[in-house]
């Protein structure tokens, strides 16, 4: 069975607290890291064709190779620390069928699923 991570950007703020707990949790060195949160933006959106939004500005966390959804605390039926670090409920875990359910047709949701699981 697939499992994989549901992140819901909007709801981001670009605090950065996934990124720390999962360097802490994997142990990884400088310079790697398990997640990132891009920041796109920001850039003035055009007026003919957004929708009252004066400016494009996403922090979007994105999985790296290096993420195996924290297998070691899932398998015990503990939440990846990803997930639990989040203070603004961004990411879900759970199969990918649950999460593609769980997908409400709402802008900036994005189903990750790693290929090393
Ligand atoms: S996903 Fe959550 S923990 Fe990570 S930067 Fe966004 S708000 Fe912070
Ligand atoms: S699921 Fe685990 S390994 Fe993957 S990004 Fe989240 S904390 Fe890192």
């Amino acid at each position: 069975m697939a499992y994989g991570l549901l992140i819901d950007y909007e709801l981001c703020s670009g605090c950065q607290s996934c990124e720390v707990a999962c360097k802490m949790e994997k142990n990884l060195p400088v310079g790697k890291w398990g997640i990132r949160v891009h920041d796109d933006g920001p850039w003035q959106m055009d007026d003919s064709k957004n929708s009252g939004r004066a400016f494009n500005w996403n922090k979007i966390p994105v999985p790296t190779d290096l993420c195996d959804l924290c297998v070691e605390r899932t398998s015990r039926g503990r939440e990846p620390v990803c997930v639990h670090h989040c203070l603004a409920n961004v990411m879900r875990f759970g199969t990918v069928d649950e999460l593609a359910r769980l997908m409400d047709g709402s802008m900036k949701q994005v189903l990750f699923v790693p290929s090393n699981q």
